[in-house]
């Protein structure tokens, strides 16, 4: 496999096939931790021995092909996380409580990986009920929820004022603390009462965005209402696991 700087446009990285598989990085991926997620990512394409498609992650394309791609994508990420943080190797780090973003900024460190991608793999591997988001403008970008937490959040909900992250978009400044805020901030009230979890948000600079981990302590769980999972959870799945590779390879 070649590696080859540039010539990429509207995407972070694309593969090109051959008898020796190119892969091209683009030079706007300035930050050597994403570039190493990108080519992992790129060289699962090729270790699993995915049919060539628009590996470019940018326009949706149609037809046949378009159908399968979230299933190689998510074959292509799972690769690639796994390559770079070994489930052996972080997941004792994940299974602590409190469950904040000090974890993922450990595990990014070590394991030279972006705080988002970590972030996220820290919702993967844990049994904690915790979800992550990341958020542009005001407005969740992509999220994840923990196997343990069976509430998904909307892509494009906007942020409720009441969370910490929303006073970023607001105010241009956030409280960099993990701190206790009403579940209701996050998720539907009706199933959240008058619990809180636990709100550690951080501010990204290039582009502007806000990571966000929520956690919910044991004791708050007890509380709250999880037998009414919602009914579209499910048919949501794919678009929210689309929504997600978006995320991440935008
Ligand atoms: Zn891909």
């Amino acid at each position: 496999m070649e590696l080859v700087l540039g010539g990429v446009e509207r995407a972070r990285a694309r593969l090109q096939y051959g008898a020796k598989p190119v892969v091209r990085i683009s030079r706007d991926l300035t930050h050597p931790w994403a570039r190493r997620f990108s080519i992992a990512h790129e060289l699962g394409h090729v270790v699993l021995r995915h049919p060539p498609h628009d590996h470019a992650h940018a326009t949706p394309s149609r037809g046949p092909l378009a159908r399968r791609a979230p299933d190689i994508e998510i074959e292509a990420n799972a690769f690639a996380a796994e390559l770079l943080m070994p489930t052996s190797l972080v997941r004792a780090r994940c299974e602590v409580s409190p469950l904040d973003l000090a974890i993922a900024h450990g595990i990014a460190q070590d394991f030279r990986v972006t705080v988002v991608a970590a972030a996220r793999r820290v919702v993967e591997l844990t049994s904690e009920r915790a979800t992550m988001v990341y958020a542009e403008r005001g407005a969740i970008r992509w999220a994840r929820s923990s196997p343990a937490l069976p509430w998904e959040l909307t892509r494009g909900q906007r942020l409720h004022p009441a969370s910490v992250a929303a006073d970023y978009f607001r105010a241009g400044m956030l409280d960099e603390r993990a701190q206790a805020i009403p579940v209701g901030a996050w998720f539907p009230e009706d199933r959240a009462g008058d619990a809180e979890l636990v709100e550690h948000s951080l501010v990204l600079a290039d582009p502007p965005a806000v990571l966000s981990l929520l956690w919910i302590p044991e004791a708050a769980a007890a509380r709250l209402r999880f037998d009414e999972t919602s009914q579209s959870m499910e048919q949501d799945v794919v678009a929210d696991l689309i929504d997600l590779l978006r995320g991440v390879y935008q």
